[in-house]
């Protein structure tokens, strides 16, 4: 562990996500700093992949690294509590553990929470998918649904709310793993508000995933408002009930809600997102910075992806920190879009390049898509667990 002294500058950053992990990673690089990483969970999860977990096509301890481990690795003090206040004059943070912890600079990293948009009902009767606990939740109630239901001679029913990246990959892995193992088994339905799905994703992707997804058969609805779950379904604002066994909400994150309680005079845009400038500082403090989901760059938002965060965190570790510690202004950050990916499963796949062009859905593109999918979750393995690490999986993999 760092040891700090007095011309040892400290650097705290709060939440070991994808954001938080890509500032640590390197800050070891820098000299005369001692970082500490503060997460309530024992675990840095990609979430991208969660919804594998959730179907069981991955197994959670395949998708997480504990932070025990990667603070020797990467050289940073890891405490795992909730931080309860921040006192900006005296630059401490105050945690569950009773632990008072100072710093000369914050990065806050602690991403976003589901929003149900106070939608009656969502809070109490849906599943979410936002950690390894929910992913295990959503498996075993689909797990001992699809076994009861199918000894009573009918279907388990299942209504995904939200027809985004989440939505969409999550009802082709439970479809892929729950269909075809008891006839009759699993209904799926995936219920999404706007004409399409895939918003965010070129149209011909939308429309593609739609007509897949409705050959396997999932139960497609589009121009569905969700008014209001229930134990029994949903209602659509239309009036319409879609009943279901169990209902998943993917429909919407906004930034994690206990940034307000930590830091109540903070400028916060409308989804709860701290408000940045360009150079991740927050407007109000500059010693505090943000990145992921719970920032928001008021110049130019950009969406909540594992991308952005990604990026975001090494501009942290390689530009902004560097700078920020000699004294000087940091060159501003800026982001270049790669493109996204959506995987339903199996069956299909697209990529969407930051030109517009389109590849996937069937043949070569089909397997580029994949093939790009399966990248980038092996570079977020290296990238933490090195190539032995990587190597390691692989065989493993190979020959169980
Ligand atoms: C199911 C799912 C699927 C997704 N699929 C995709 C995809 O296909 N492509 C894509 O680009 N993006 C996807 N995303 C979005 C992507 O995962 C996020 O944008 C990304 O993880 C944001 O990174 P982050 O570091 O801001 O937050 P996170 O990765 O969410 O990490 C937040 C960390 O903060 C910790 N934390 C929480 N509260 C506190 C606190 N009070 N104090 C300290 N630490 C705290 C958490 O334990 C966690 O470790 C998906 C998200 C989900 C939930």
């Amino acid at each position: 562990m760092p040891n700090a002294d007095k011309t040892t500058k400290k650097i705290v950053v709060l939440g070991g996500g994808i954001g938080g992990m890509n500032v640590l990673r390197k800050l070891k690089d820098l000299k005369n700093i001692s970082a500490t990483l503060i997460d309530p969970h024992l675990f840095h999860i990609c979430k991208p992949a969660l919804h594998e977990v959730a179907a069981g096509s991955l197994a959670p301890k395949d998708n997480g690294f504990p932070f025990t481990e990667l603070a020797r690795k990467f050289n940073f003090n890891f405490i795992q509590a909730k931080s309860q206040s921040i006192d900006t004059n005296t630059r401490t943070i105050q945690l569950s553990t009773g632990d008072v912890i100072d710093y000369d600079w914050l990065v806050i990293a602690c991403g976003a929470v589901p929003n149900v948009f106070h939608i009656e009902g969502v809070e109490e009767h849906a599943y979410f998918l936002n950690n390894t606990a929910d992913a295990d939740d959503i498996y075993k109630k689909v797990q001992i649904g699809v076994r009861a239901a199918s000894q009573q001679k009918r279907s388990f029913k299942v209504a995904v709310i939200g027809g985004g990246p989440t939505g969409v990959q999550l009802t082709a892995e439970l479809y892929k793993t729950f269909a075809k193992r008891h006839s009759p088994s699993i209904d799926v339905s995936i219920v999404e508000g706007a004409p399409k799905l895939l918003p965010s994703f070129a149209e011909n992707i939308g429309l593609n995933a739609a007509k897949r997804l409705a050959q396997l058969p999932v139960n497609v609805c589009l121009n569905a408002q969700v008014s209001k779950a229930t134990p029994e379904g949903i209602f659509l604002k239309d009036e319409t009930f879609i009943p279901a066994d169990m209902v998943i909400w993917t429909a919407g994150v906004k930034a994690n809600t206990s940034l307000k309680v930590l830091l109540p005079d903070f400028e916060f845009a409308r989804n709860g997102a701290l408000v940045v400038r360009n150079t991740l500082q927050t407007t109000k403090d500059p010693r505090i910075l943000a990145v992921g989901d719970c920032a928001f760059i008021a110049d130019k938002p950009l969406p909540p992806t594992a991308q952005v965060a990604r990026k975001e965190g090494i501009y942290v570790q390689q530009t902004a920190l560097p700078a920020l510690l000699e004294g000087k202004t940091p060159e501003s950050f800026v982001y270049q879009d790669q493109g996204s990916i959506v995987v339903l499963a199996q069956y299909a796949g697209w990529a969407e390049l930051p030109s517009g062009k389109t590849y996937g859905g069937k043949g070569l593109g089909n397997c580029f898509a994949h093939f790009l999918h399966n990248c980038l979750f092996i570079r977020q393995q290296y990238e933490l667990g090195g190539l032995s690490f990587v190597v390691k999986k692989f065989l493993k993999k190979k020959l169980s």
